[in-house]
């Protein structure tokens, strides 16, 4: 994806927000498993290089792994968050123990793309993980963390799993075709890390955090990598066990 595509924007607007608000009500199927112990996930969208260096290798050296959401036509492009990783990089990542999720094939606004349209581009997207050699992808994240009610139902069939971008801890009673997620991008990442990672001790159940790049100057969608080690260091800390979504996904049976 080049520059221009990045500076695309979902929809902003109050009918925007409103319209993505009430998908949440739409095609709901919950969870339906209480999750018994706290549980995070490190998740990267799109994915910048970086995520697969840094990022990878900082969860490695704690026997843990993470999930990538990629956009394979996205592979080896370059962008403001740095090249975003190809084939052979997603293939090492995958022997590596990570999961390998979709994020559709072009980074598709699904809040704006017909259904049949979404539906053409996640197929798109898993025969490029095939030509990679690469396992299906069973859970998805939209990009923009944006969704029609019409795609939401188009797509649901193909994932276990589908997640959004507004804020929360998944539950029993989640959407698990609109799960939340916290965001660790910018200069509060830290700050909002921790707070989701405390909450969730306190609370049990699920927290998916996700980052893009993971850079010493990372960009305003990404994460520094101290900052991202002391993150996985205090989830361990605090006693909560660091999974991938598919992993979950068996886990609590919700496929
Ligand atoms: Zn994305």
């Amino acid at each position: 994806m080049g520059g221009a595509e990045y500076a695309y924007e979902p929809d902003r607007s109050w009918r925007g927000k409103i319209r993505r608000r009430a998908v949440r009500a739409v095609g709901r199927t919950a969870v339906g498993r209480t999750v018994d112990r706290p549980i995070v996930t490190f998740s990267f969208d799109d994915a910048p290089l970086t995520a697969a260096t840094s990022g990878a290798a900082a969860l490695e050296r704690r026997g843990v792994t993470g999930t990538f959401y990629l956009s394979a036509g996205l592979g080896g492009t370059s962008g403001p968050m740095g090249p975003i990783l190809d084939g052979d990089t997603a293939r090492r990542l995958s022997e590596a123990g990570h999961e390998l999720a979709c994020h559709t094939y072009t980074h598709l606004d699904c809040g704006q793309a017909r259904g049949e349209q979404a539906l053409d581009d996640v197929r798109q997207n898993a025969e490029a993980f095939e030509s990679w050699g690469l396992p299906r992808p069973t859970n998805f994240a939209y990009p923009y963390g944006d969704v029609s009610a019409r795609c939401k139902t188009v797509l649901a069939p193909s994932f276990d799993t589908m997640r959004g971008l507004h804020h929360g801890i998944v539950s029993r009673r989640s959407d698990r075709h609109q799960l939340p997620a916290v965001g660790l991008e910018g200069a509060d990442a830290l700050t909002v890390g921790r707070m989701w990672i405390d909450r969730l001790v306190d609370r049990g159940g699920w927290l998916i955090l996700y980052t893009h790049d993971v850079d010493r100057n990372p960009s305003p969608w990404g994460c520094d990598p101290d900052v991202f080690e002391e993150l996985i260091d205090h989830t361990i800390a605090r006693g909560a066990e660091i999974m991938t979504v598919r992993s979950v996904v068996d886990l609590l049976q919700i496929g």
